[in-house]
């Protein structure tokens, strides 16, 4: 006989039928009660020991974190808590867990604590769960592009143009380090590399997504994506999943349009697959929030931030009125920013999304039409010249969610903005040959799937929502 994952057993009409489930304990009571979870799902199973004909040695060896295959009959619980428990007939240790030692005991861990113990924290409930979302978001996003007739595209990871200007690159080079040959002009020469140029992670599949979109129609890239900012905050990561769909055809509206479907497609599923893992983040953020001040406190839990999202229509406003939205606020006449909004082609910064996302509008908002001079050079120029058909979609909690834009089909206003912002157009040659060979209106956007991640879990730290992240001075495990 195999064993079955909790999960299916938790499922079962118990009539004493034989069963086997392998997992780790989580706690083990009165020498007689055994928590086993196997991480098909946030519940555990109940595995009731009769100690007096078990083996003692046995008994003696099964701590919180002990691995097992145990042999029982699945039976109606008559204690509280569950519906179902097994009645223990044979106890396998699979391996021993050392208790004095073991970071993980049945108690509450800071997540800083379980941070340093990446390694194991995915045997907490709460990493379970968020890791169970995770996946089941990775899955929503391939299901909802195939069914719209997108192709699941891959593009390099490591890239020879840096041309994105989207952040700090890593580069990636086999010259030795102690003994780096030097040009004429005293610059490093790549030559003898081993791409015989300068080559880095890349920052965004953008660009050759494009060139796939220019015969496939409409496709997406999911993938890591690198970039060495040395900011340290809540929201970054040095690596991180990022999806990107580019669509022929598309202007920038149809691509809003994309998204926030995309969005509220995702979610709407989660709602429905993984109630049990959302039902407990939910339950913890309303633990935490009690810790706080009032004034602090979220209005909507977790489940209804989410059918909020899904329920209502993301607010759509020009950069410009947005502008004026947030230069004639209180907090910015009050000079409460960090930042002050006071001229137009400020970039915002995340205290401004927040405050149009959370205090103003209430829910999230899509801002378009950006000042050209603050936006990437690939972008498609508005006839007021001034301004580009850029998008960011803004989250609560969050701030950007998404980046995208149409994107500039027109050769000769491409150059000249590559020229403009004194980019070599040397190297985008074959950027520029999808523009020669038949080119046509295109858009896409950038979705980093942490941060929906972040929003979806109710986490604040984007550290806890990626297995091991990789951040300034930080690359354990
Ligand atoms: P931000 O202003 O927050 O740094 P960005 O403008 O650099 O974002 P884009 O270049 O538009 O972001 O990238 C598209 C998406 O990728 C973002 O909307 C965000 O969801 C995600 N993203 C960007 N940088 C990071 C990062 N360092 N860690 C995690 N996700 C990121
Ligand atoms: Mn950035």
């Amino acid at each position: 006989m195999s064993y079955k994952q909790i999960k299916n057993i938790l499922k079962l009409n118990p009539n004493s039928q034989n069963i086997i489930v392998k997992g780790w304990v989580k706690t083990f009571r009165a020498n007689r009660f055994i928590s086993l979870n196997d991480g098909s799902c946030i519940e555990n199973i109940q595995c009731v020991v009769d100690f007096e004909t078990m083996k003692s040695e046995i008994l003696e060896k099964i701590n919180t974190g002990t691995s097992l295959k145990i042999h029982g009959s699945l039976i109606k619980s008559m204690g509280k808590g569950q519906n179902l428990e097994i009645k223990v007939t044979d106890i396998k240790i699979l391996g021993e867990c050392d208790i004095e030692t073991y970071p993980i005991q049945p108690k509450k861990h800071s997540l800083e604590f379980l941070r340093e113990n990446a390694h194991l924290r995915i045997r907490t409930n709460t990493f379970g769960a968020i890791m169970r979302i995770r996946s089941n978001i990775s899955f929503s996003i391939h299901k909802f592009f195939k069914e719209k007739g997108f192709y699941y595209v891959n593009t390099p990871i490591i890239t020879g143009s840096d041309a994105e200007g989207a952040g700090e690159m890593f580069k990636v080079t086999t010259l030795d380090l102690k003994n780096i040959p030097i040009d004429k002009k005293n610059m490093v020469n790549y030559e003898s590399d081993f791409f015989s140029k300068e080559t880095n992670l890349t920052v965004s599949g953008q660009l050759e997504a494009e060139s796939l979109a220019m015969g496939l129609g409409n496709v997406y890239t999911f993938g890591p994506t690198f970039r060495a900012e040395n900011s340290n905050t809540s929201r970054h990561l040095a690596e991180f999943w990022m999806i990107e769909p580019e669509m022929a055809f598309y202007d920038l509206n149809d691509n809003m349009n994309l998204a926030e479907s995309f969005i509220k497609s995702i979610l709407k599923n989660l709602i429905v697959e993984c109630e049990n893992d959302l039902n407990f983040l939910k339950n913890r953020l309303e633990q935490e929030d009690k810790m706080k001040p009032q004034k602090d406190r979220n209005e909507l839990n977790l489940i209804e931030r989410l059918n909020f999202v899904v329920n209502n229509d993301f607010e759509k406003i020009t950069y410009s009125d947005a502008f004026e939205i947030l230069k004639n606020c209180k907090l910015n006449k009050k000079k409460k920013f960090k930042y002050i909004i006071d001229k137009w082609g400020v970039d915002f910064q995340s205290e401004h999304e927040r405050y149009l996302v959370e205090k103003h509008f209430k829910k999230p908002v899509i801002v378009y039409d950006y000042p050209a001079k603050i936006k990437a050079f690939y972008m498609r120029m508005n006839d007021d010249n001034k301004t580009v058909k850029a998008m960011d979609i803004l989250f609560p909690g969050i701030g950007e969610i998404v980046g995208g834009s149409q994107r500039e089909e027109r050769l000769d206003v491409l150059k000249s903005r590559i020229k403009e912002l004194k980019i070599d157009q040397k190297e985008l040659w074959w950027y520029l040959d999808l523009r020669k060979y038949g080119s046509v209106k295109h858009s896409g956007f950038g979705l980093g799937l942490e941060r929906l991640i972040l929003f979806s879990t109710g986490m604040t730290n984007i550290r806890d929502v990626i297995p091991f992240p990789r951040t300034p001075r930080n690359a354990e495990f």
